[in-house]
Order: structure tokens, then C-alpha cells, then sequence
């Protein structure tokens, strides 16, 4: 696993309780706070500690250990005005990393000017990955590594009619690279420019996003 990192998450509703558990799941410290004692006591193993409490009362907050923690995610989303004084209370304890949920356009504006730089809109983020994969012909997954740069898996079709990588100018032509092969169960993790394709390879390649989706459209 890459370094284990601490994440405190405020409110456990579907957002950030698929959050916690996904966080715990890769084996981070999560530390997870509720108001509702239910849903504490629901989080209980699928984090390292969660604790009930009203996170709009700063003394019970700083009880709670949370400026111990580099990342917290505030996931309260119906109730914005918690949400927005939350965020004020955290960024008064010098958390590093505050990363909030927006319920709507008017919320993430605020956020932006309270200086939040990781605001999260989950319906828009899925429905833009919905997009991209509905529109794909071969895409099984991407990441996101700027806003101009992506990893993405492609399905080679038959097109790539077992030619090497060097015969079918993946690079010179599209701009983006094949930094990895699969093919059933074996993984090439340094592909050479004679490595040959087949049709069913799942090709991991990096390079610009408007170049993936120029070789993705190219079908090979
Ligand atoms: P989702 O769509 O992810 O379910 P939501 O936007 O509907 O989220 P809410 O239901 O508003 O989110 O809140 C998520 C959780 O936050 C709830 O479990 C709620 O109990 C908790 N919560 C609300 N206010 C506070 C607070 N002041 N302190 C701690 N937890 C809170």
C-alpha cells in the first residue's frame, strides 16, 4: 500500500460513509464522526475509531483529536449552513487538507470564497465519468492526474491485428504512451516498442487527455 495517510470524515451519510469505508478498506487511519448515534455505531468497523458528536461545537470538535489529522472531508451536505461554518472552524484549527462536499451551486461558491481548494461535487464528477465511459468505445477506467492528464485502460480491438507497438506509431501518432500490457492474467509493466498487441490486451496509456480520446476514437 502507498503511505498510510489519516483522514477524519464529518458525516456519514452515503457520501461520506462510501468514503470511510473505501479509505479503511485501503488500510488509512479514518477516524469517523457522526451526530447520529446510529450511524456511529454502523461506522464502528469500518473505521479506526468513529466517535459521536456535534461537529458544530468546537470544544467538543477539538476533544475529538481532529487537529491531528492532515485531511478531513466534511460530507454534510443537505444542512449547508453547518457545512459552511464547519469548514470556517476546521480551517481555524489549521487542518492541512479540508476537502467539502457542495450540495449546490451556491454552496460551492461560498466554499471557493472562503479559500476551500478541494470541494467536492460527487453527482457531477460521476455523471462527467458516466459521460466518458457512455461515449467511449474502449475505455474500462481512467485517472485523472491533472486537469489535462489522465491514465487510462483501453481494450485493444482487432485492429491492432498483432502488430508491435513500434509498427503502429502509438507514440509519433497519437502522443501517448503504452506504459502498460495485460493480457489475461500476465502483466507487461515495461512494454518494449517490438511487444505485439491482440485483440482483448488492456492497454494502460498515459498522455494527454484530448490524446486519449483521439486514440481511443481511433479504434485501434
Ligand atoms: P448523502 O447524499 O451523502 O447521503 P446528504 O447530503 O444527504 O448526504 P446529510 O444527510 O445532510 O448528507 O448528512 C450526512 C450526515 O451528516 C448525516 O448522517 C448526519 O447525521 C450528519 N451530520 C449532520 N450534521 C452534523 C453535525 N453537526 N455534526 C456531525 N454530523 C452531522
Amino acid at each position: 500500500m502507498a503511505r498510510k495517510k489519516q483522514f477524519a470524515i464529518i458525516g456519514l451519510g452515503r457520501f461520506g460513509g462510501s468514503v470511510c469505508k473505501e479509505l479503511n478498506q485501503m488500510g488509512h487511519e479514518v477516524l469517523a464522526i457522526d451526530l447520529d448515534e446510529k450511524k456511529v455505531a454502523e461506522f464502528a468497523e469500518f473505521s479506526t475509531s468513529a466517535l459521536q458528536l456535534d461537529s458544530t461545537n468546537e470544544l467538543a470538535l477539538k476533544s475529538s483529536g481532529i487537529t491531528n489529522f492532515e485531511n478531513v472531508i466534511v460530507a454534510i451536505g443537505e444542512d449547508i449552513q453547518t457545512s459552511i461554518l464547519m469548514t470556517l472552524v476546521l480551517k481555524d484549527l489549521d487542518i492541512p487538507r479540508v476537502y467539502v462536499k457542495a450540495q449546490n451551486r451556491y454552496h460551492q461558491k461560498v466554499l471557493m470564497k472562503i479559500g476551500v481548494e478541494q470541494i467536492i461535487q460527487p453527482e457531477v464528477e460521476m455523471g462527467k465519468k458516466i459521460a466518458e465511459s457512455l461515449g467511449s468505445q474502449k475505455t474500462i477506467d481512467s485517472i485523472e492526474l491533472s486537469a489535462d492528464y489522465s491514465i487510462s485502460e483501453l481494450l485493444a480491438t482487432a485492429k491492432v491485428n498483432r502488430r508491435s507497438l513500434n509498427e503502429l506509431k502509438i507514440r509519433p501518432k497519437y502522443g501517448v504512451s503504452v506504459i502498460a500490457i495485460k493480457r489475461g492474467e500476465d502483466l507487461n509493466i515495461a512494454p518494449m516498442p517490438d511487444d505485439t498487441l491482440q485483440a482483448g490486451d488492456i492497454l494502460t496509456v498515459l498522455g494527454l487527455k484530448k490524446n486519449i480520446r483521439h486514440f481511443d476514437q481511433a479504434g485501434l
